[in-house]
């Protein structure tokens, strides 16, 4: 599946709307259109890697700036008291959407195990 074909993708190039929250040149955050917590945002890549365990040596700045802006991105939320971070990979962790993304949750206590 080409990035052409998800909607993460779409969302990119503002061809679906979604209620942006951040945004540079090389990722994009906006809320889950289906929050599963009362703060739930994703935070993607432009790039259009398919999933985590398809980035390369060639994406570790990148990876790097992912992870600075979702503490970036909760604190901005105002989860000062915790969150979650969550990165689905593939069809056995639950992944649906095939465009590498973040999913970072908070605004209520979170359990474990998750299921
Ligand atoms: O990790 P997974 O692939 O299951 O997560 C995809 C997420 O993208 C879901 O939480 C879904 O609600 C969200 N989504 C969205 N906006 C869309 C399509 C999906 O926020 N237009």
């Amino acid at each position: 599946m080409s990035d052409q074909d998800t909607i993460f993708g779409k969302i990119i190039r503002r061809e679906i709307s979604a209620d942006i929250v951040y945004e540079d040149e090389l990722v994009l955050a906006f809320r889950d259109i289906a929050p599963q917590a009362p703060v739930h945002i994703i935070l993607i890549p432009k790039k259009p890697i398919p999933k985590l365990a398809d980035a390369t040596p060639e994406d570790h700045a990148l990876m790097g700036h992912l992870l600075l802006k979702v503490k970036q991105i909760a604190q901005e939320a105002g989860l000062d008291n915790g969150f979650r971070v969550v990165i689905n990979n593939g069809p056995d962790g639950g992944q649906t959407v095939f465009h590498l993304h973040i999913h970072i949750m908070g605004g209520r206590q979170m359990q474990w195990p998750p299921g």
